[in-house]
């Protein structure tokens, strides 16, 4: 019996051993056959997998979704001439420094689905940006499930993507909340009138994209610290734009922080908060508001999520790195429950 056993051992090593022989020869002979011309036939392929990132936070699932690209203009910022020199300096050495992502950011709360920014659409530096609709399609959803839009500001990358340039509705059944502050400023005409060259298309683009949820009753401003969902809370962050506001969620004692244009350019501003941008509109303001704010954010445990971080998903922490600060991103796991078990196992 032991002997048959080692003999049909053996006999099952041999069958193997040849098969495994015939497969190599196989693959030698297509080999011989031109492996270069068959690798050369594979078309190269352009498109990144679908650009959405979630995690959770307490019982709130965020999800963050890619709307582009942009690359910030060092002539853009304003800081003392040391301080620019250094940027200079070391954007030569680096010329990928000021690379910035845009992105918007998806909060399902289990009773209401909620988008805090909407992306640029087409209405913002041509075709690198627009893309969030197609994001939020990729993360499960649609746009006519979500239910409300906060807006940080009106500038056309955070809300271009709320309607098309022929003035239809991309999310037709949700209810757009921004700061009055905000919405008195750019939809304004005597305002706009007043407003340099420069600064028009922001005012011309800002009412085209807002009329049509005006129109439908859907354009909602608000003044005072009312919360809109339960569990959130305002943050007025004053300077970039006169209304400009951050949301806070907070869930079974964790939070996150949708900041809007508190830092454009990641690696100057976060080591040099003084540091303004050119779209900023009160420049004192702005800075001492990115002072008190990056200070908190150091200090307390949220999660910031900030549309201009140079790495998707947009997500990290904020820590005190000597006279500035560093950032912390979240780092891509494929478990974004921490509670739940992980998928391989
Ligand atoms: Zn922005």
């Amino acid at each position: 019996m032991k002997n048959k056993l080692v003999v049909r051992g053996r006999n099952v090593l041999k069958r193997n051993a040849l098969r495994f022989a015939a497969a190599l020869l196989a693959a030698l002979a297509s080999f011989v056959g031109g492996p270069n011309a068959a690798l050369a036939q594979a078309p190269q392929h352009h498109d990144q997998v679908p650009g959405f990132y979630r995690l959770k936070v307490g019982d709130l699932e965020v999800t963050a979704l890619f709307d582009g690209f942009a690359v910030f203009d060092p002539h853009w910022l304003n800081g003392t001439k040391a301080t620019m020199d250094g940027v200079v300096k070391e954007l030569h050495e680096d010329p990928h420094m000021l690379e910035a992502s845009v992105t918007g950011f998806l909060v399902n709360t289990g009773k209401q689905l909620i988008l805090v920014d909407a992306g640029a659409g087409t209405w913002y530096g041509g075709g690198a940006l627009g893309r969030l609709a197609g994001s939020l399609r990729s993360a499960g959803y649609t746009p006519e499930e979500v239910d409300i839009v906060l807006v940080t500001h009106l500038h056309s990358d955070h809300v271009g993507g709320l309607t098309t340039q022929d003035g239809r509705r991309v999310f037709p059944n949700a209810d757009v909340y921004v700061a009055k502050a905000e919405s008195d400023f750019w939809l304004s005409p005597e305002i706009a009138a007043k407003a340099p060259k420069d600064a028009q298309p922001f005012f011309q683009s800002a009412q085209a994209i807002a009329a049509p949820y005006i129109k439908a009753g859907k354009w909602h401003t608000f003044s005072g610290s009312e919360p809109i969902v339960d569990g959130m809370q305002l943050v007025p962050l004053p300077g970039h734009t006169p209304g400009h506001t951050g949301y806070q969620f907070t869930s079974k004692g964790q939070k996150i922080l949708f900041c809007g244009d508190i830092v454009h350019a990641q690696r100057v501003q976060l080591q040099h908060p003084e540091v303004t941008a050119i779209f900023d509109i009160d420049q004192t303001a702005a800075a001492a508001t990115r002072n008190q704010l990056l200070a908190r954010l150091a200090r307390e445990d949220v999660l910031i999520a900030a549309p201009h971080t140079s790495l998707f998903p947009a997500l990290g922490r904020l820590r005190k790195d000597g006279s500035g600060y560093s950032w912390v991103p979240v780092v891509f796991t494929d478990r974004w429950d921490e509670n739940a078990p992980s998928p391989q196992k």
